[in-house]
């Protein structure tokens, strides 16, 4: 049996998540990619049976929202009259460029496969949690850091996996180096451990003490960034990296985008972290055209565009959940604030306490709730709130967030640090400030 199948076997496709905007659907192409005319036809599906919103997220998955359940069931139907199949079971991510990446330190395609062998061949995905997930980093042009993995192995050379466990890169604890089959075996045995603490449990629920400072190794040098812009291939070819605003793309501008792409003479897109499409098989001439076509739809074209700082759910009024306009309030702040953003500040706006776009902690979240906007200082969507503004004020609010920290950061702090040295009551009186 594989780990693979297409419609009917895909938990995402059978088995859809309910939003406030009706249904979701998560698709992760098996390919890796899809031809631009076959991602055409899923927007135009998305847009027939959905609300058209079409998502990629932070993991790099296709999601299509406002689904009902028997409409869900006419797009798994047409994803597969497509021919996607789409990838199930644990989720093992690795870049979208592994094995095609001339920067990379290894290619992590085979480890990542024998990994998803031997879950198989153990039985651990009915026993693993849907939000245990692994990722194995080739240490390429695409940064992985900031992704979470209970599991995470990251390439130390051509050979050696450094592994460690639970939390994005920064947060995990190393447990060891090995070479590939080593480090495969270890990663299936913290996989066991996970299992063995039911379908709630995860990485970093089995309590691993950091080793001590003397045995933990030197750390790797930065490798990834953010795959917005050119990114060279061997033999002078290119992908182009374009990012989806906050995440999310109406399916009429993804058509005229991927319509573009074709007759550019793209060969395929492939969704990729940090909400962002690649496009494959341009000539560089053609990527400056399909550059300046995607800033013309108000895609990202730019690694310093700030909206790709910023974590936003599509809020109010698209989701019936929603206590504020999320993606509105967000996009005010990119317009208004952009390079004045704190850079060691991360941001999420989020509609309700549910945090969908950002479950994690940000430095500020932004939450409506009855009140209006809550501002949650180091916390996530459920955190207790430092301060309110009304939710029309919540972008001018999050301007005067900006100066206060523009004037009382010291050189040594980040934003994170600042904001606790000042507390809730100094955060409040600079939010009430006219
Ligand atoms: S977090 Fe956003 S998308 Fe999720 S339920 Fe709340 S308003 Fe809707």
């Amino acid at each position: 049996m594989t780990s693979f199948s297409r419609r009917g076997a895909c938990p995402a496709l059978s088995a859809p998540m309910q939003t406030g905007d009706g249904l979701l659907v998560r698709i992760n192409p098996l390919a890796g990619e899809l031809s631009s005319r076959t991602l055409i036809e899923l927007a135009e599906s998305a847009a027939r049976h959905g609300n058209g919103i079409v998502e990629v997220t932070a993991r790099g998955s296709i999601q299509i929202r406002g689904l009902t359940e028997d409409s869900a069931c006419l797009l798994a139907g047409e994803v597969d009259t497509l021919g996607i199949a789409v990838r199930t079971g644990v989720p093992v991510d690795t870049s979208p460029l592994g094995g095609i990446d001339p920067a990379e330190v290894a290619d992590p395609a085979p480890l990542a496969a024998a990994i998803r062998a031997g879950i198989e061949d153990a039985g651990l995905a009915s026993r693993l949690g849907p939000k245990v997930s692994i990722v194995v980093d080739g240490r390429g042009q695409i940064g992985l850091a900031a992704i979470m993995g209970d599991v995470r192995l990251v390439a130390a050379d051509a050979t050696r996996w450094r592994i460690s466990v639970g939390g994005d890169e920064a947060a995990a604890t190393f447990i060891g180096e090995h070479d590939g089959v080593a480090a495969c075996a270890v990663a299936l045995d913290t996989l066991r451990a996970v299992a063995t603490m039911g379908r709630e449990g995860r990485g970093r629920d089995l309590g691993l003490p950091q080793s001590a400072d003397e045995s933990k190794p030197e750390p790797l040098p930065t490798t990834g960034s953010s795959p917005i812009g050119i990114l060279p291939l061997a033999d002078d070819r290119i992908v182009l990296g374009v990012g989806l605003p906050f995440g999310s793309i109406d399916a009429q501008t993804l058509i005229a985008f991927c319509t573009v792409a074709t007759e550019l003479g793209a060969t395929g897109i492939r969704p990729a972290p940090g909400r962002t499409l690649l496009v494959m098989g341009l000539a560089s001439a053609s990527a400056d055209t399909l550059t300046a076509t995607a800033t013309s739809l108000g895609l990202v074209t730019s690694p310093a565009d700030a909206r790709i700082r910023i974590a936003a759910c599509p809020g109010a009024p698209a989701c019936a959940s929603g206590m504020i306009a999320a993606r509105d309030v967000a996009a005010d702040i990119a317009a208004e604030l952009g390079e004045s953003l704190d850079p060691t500040l991360s941001l999420h706006v989020s509609g309700c306490a549910k945090g969908c776009a950002h479950p994690g902690p940000a430095t500020v979240t932004i939450v409506g709730d009855e009140k209006g906007a809550a501002f949650v200082v180091g916390g996530t969507a459920k955190g207790l709130p430092a301060a309110y503004t009304a939710g029309y004020e919540a972008a001018r609010g999050m301007g005067r967030l900006t100066k206060l920290l523009a004037q009382e950061r010291k050189p040594d702090e980040d934003a994170a640090a600042c904001l606790a040295r000042l507390g809730a009551k100094r955060l409040a009186q600079a939010l009430a400030q006219e």
